[in-house]
């Protein structure tokens, strides 16, 4: 299920997000929606077995299948972010082009906008001879710094 650039808007709110899953002929069940509403009280980039522990822990039914079904439906069809690690899936509420700051010490993730100056994209266009269209930036760094040394 892959969406076209021309019909892609941006999601910024839970609404959005449940729009979208309208566009797409999605049935929002109260699973789906059960994961919507919390990626985006959350805001947190989240395993797919976290998710099913909080939603629990809310006291939300919902099962262990149910939730990697939901999640692998979602980020294919561009509703929700998933972030491919070394140690899993992280899955977060914004689909679209962001950059992050992993810190390497808390293990979490910031969503940052960030955007190139021009003169930098001219430049890559110029040594790749790519016509640059989007970009994502990964930062590293700690939360600590003491860690860092
Ligand atoms: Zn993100």
């Amino acid at each position: 299920m892959k969406i076209t650039e021309a019909n892609r808007t941006p999601i910024n709110s839970l609404e959005d997000a449940l729009n979208r899953c309208q566009e797409l002929g999605m049935r929002v069940s109260r699973q789906r929606r059960y994961i919507l509403e919390l990626l985006w009280s959350n805001e947190n980039h989240l395993s797919a077995r976290e998710i099913y522990d909080l939603l629990n822990q809310e006291g939300k039914e919902i099962g262990h299948t149910s939730v990697y079904q939901n999640l692998e439906a979602l980020s294919a069809g561009g509703v929700i972010e998933c972030v491919e690690r070394s140690d899993g899936r992280l899955y977060g509420n914004i689909s679209d082009s962001h950059s992050h700051v992993n810190c390497l010490d808390t293990n979490q993730i910031i969503d940052l906008q960030i955007e190139l100056p021009e003169s930098m994209i001219k430049q890559i266009e110029a040594e790749t001879g790519v016509s640059i269209t989007d970009y994502r930036i990964d930062f590293f760094g700690y939360k600590n710094p003491t860690k860092a040394k």
